[in-house]
């Protein structure tokens, strides 16, 4: 068999010239992508993980002019150029954030250097596929749903593929049949690699130690809605979801690997409320959870209106159901949800352009009997910097924050509770990136700045991204006190 050696990147920082990082630091987390890209490949090749998240090596990629000051990109993990690119017969890369461009093309180039085959993948690479070709990669993935992995690695290898694929080459586009994998059918990797993607660390804070190490489960892919920020929608998958019987054997994978709770990375688990026997499944499955004594960390956040009486539907009715919010964030200090991000995006009048958003009174009710129903520790998201952000409207933002946080304390007085306010990231092929780009609203073209949630990118109809980011860190400011959370400084200080 062919060996493949499947390569996680240093993790990106921008430090300041006092020192202080401007990004968020993320180089103990669990790995949840990388054990479906080893599943997908493991019965057609030996497959090894070569973490370079892991080591302390510093490894200086230039600087950037922002904010008056001189960021300096580094990236942290072991230094790349200690590989020996001939180590296995190909190598694949995947790069999931713009962020993270600039490293991975500077280890493509090393590989490529010795005349190794890469292949490129995730979602980065899929949005915009050049960059990677450019830097020596042999082949970019353009499909997200993991059906052309196979084929990928035996055509960068010069054997037949024996599945479909839509892929890029520096010369051409290559596509042969309909490469749409479903969740149900991604297989399992090996107990084994499992353990190695293990995480001791959660980038929406810190858990107790009893909760590590950390496993991550993707239980469906694609979303239903179209908001124009995102790149999901960009993969045309529509929504699809894996049935609770498989969803509970990744989780239960995790837990077999020695995991003591778990990251669900889906896109959008509660899409599956929208097919009769859907609510069934999310209490079956969330039961399921309990059963195996695992905390779930909602990290990538739930869409909160679909667990309302009318599901998230055009004019449904918008109290929340209860049974619905007690499985997805009832806690009971050993089981249940230990931890949740609520992407608020823009809370108080978002609704009108986001169809995933309720109208604002209605947002507060849910958002307490999520509260109450115990989960301990919220990380509150909004979006800050949109075309029409004015000071009024970011003041208005901030006030019904500091309101909303005044609530859920009064619900429960321990609650830990943060607010990210991220910055408008233009992530290529979404609908906001190509209207910031023609609007000249940009002012940047640096990966490390337009990748980086805290380094505002675009000015506004009405301020300049110098103002976003003073917004950006009053609205932070509202949180809880928690030294170094994501490794960024110094918050609520
Ligand atoms: S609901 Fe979430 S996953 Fe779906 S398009 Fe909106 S932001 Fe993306």
């Amino acid at each position: 068999m062919k060996s493949i050696g499947l390569l996680e990147l240093p993790a990106p920082i921008l430090l300041d010239p006092n020192g202080k990082n401007w990004t968020a630091m993320r180089q103990h987390e669990p790995l949840g992508s990388k054990q479906i890209v080893a599943g997908s490949l493991r019965k057609h090749f030996d497959i090894e993980l070569v973490n370079l998240k892991r080591g302390e090596d510093s490894i200086e990629m230039g600087k950037v002019a922002w904010r008056g000051m001189q960021l300096k990109k580094v990236a942290v993990g072991t230094d790349w150029r200690t590989l020996d690119p001939t180590r296995y017969d190909a190598w694949g890369i995947t790069t999931n954030y713009l962020q993270e461009r600039d490293i991975a093309r500077a280890i493509i180039k090393h590989l490529a250097s010795a005349g190794v085959k890469v292949v490129a993948g995730g979602s980065d690479a899929f949005a915009e596929p050049q960059p990677y070709l450019d830097a020596g990669a042999t082949l970019v993935i353009l499909d997200k749903s993991g059906g052309s992995n196979v084929a990928a690695m035996q055509i960068a290898l010069g054997v037949d593929p024996t599945g479909p694929f839509f892929l890029k080459t520096q010369e051409k586009v290559l596509k042969s049949g309909t490469p749409r994998l479903r969740p149900e059918e991604w297989n399992l990797p090996s107990v084994e690699f499992v353990r190695q993607t293990l995480g001791m660390q959660y980038w929406e804070g810190r858990i107790s130690d009893e909760m590590l190490p950390i496993g991550a489960a993707m239980l469906d892919h694609g979303c239903d809605r179209h908001c124009d920020f995102c790149e999901t929608p960009t993969y045309k998958l529509g929504y699809q979801h894996m049935s609770p019987e498989r969803a509970l054997e990744w989780v239960a994978l995790q837990k077999e690997a020695g995991a003591r709770s778990f990251i669900c990375l889906s896109d959008q688990f509660l899409g599956r409320i929208l097919w009769e026997g859907g609510k069934s499944e999310i209490l079956e499955i969330t039961n399921g959870f309990r059963a195996l004594g695992l905390p779930v960390l909602w990290g990538n956040g739930l869409e909160i209106s679909k667990a309302t009486l009318g599901h998230g539907s055009k004019n449904g009715d918008p109290r929340p159901d209860g049974e619905l919010v007690d499985a997805l964030w009832g806690w009971d200090g050993k089981v249940g949800c230990a931890q949740a991000y609520i992407p608020a995006e823009r809370p108080l009048q978002g609704s009108k352009d986001y169809a995933k958003l309720l109208e604002w009174r209605s947002h507060v009710e849910l958002v307490k009997a999520i509260v109450g129903a115990g989960v301990p520790d919220l990380s509150y998201g909004v979006i800050v910097g949109l075309p029409n952000d004015s000071d009024d409207s970011l003041s208005r933002l901030l006030d019904a924050v500091i309101e909303l946080k005044g609530m859920l304390k009064s619900v429960n007085p321990r609650l830990v509770f943060k607010v990210t306010p991220f910055a408008v990231r233009p992530i290529p092929g979404t609908v906001m990136t190509a209207q910031l780009q023609a609007s000249g609203l940009l002012r940047f073209t640096d990966p490390a700045i337009l990748g980086g949630f805290w380094t505002a990118c675009a000015d506004t109809k009405f301020m300049n991204y110098e103002k976003v980011s003073d917004w950006q860190m009053k609205i932070l400011a509202t949180s809880d006190k928690e030294v170094s959370w994501q490794g960024f400084g110094n918050i609520g200080t």
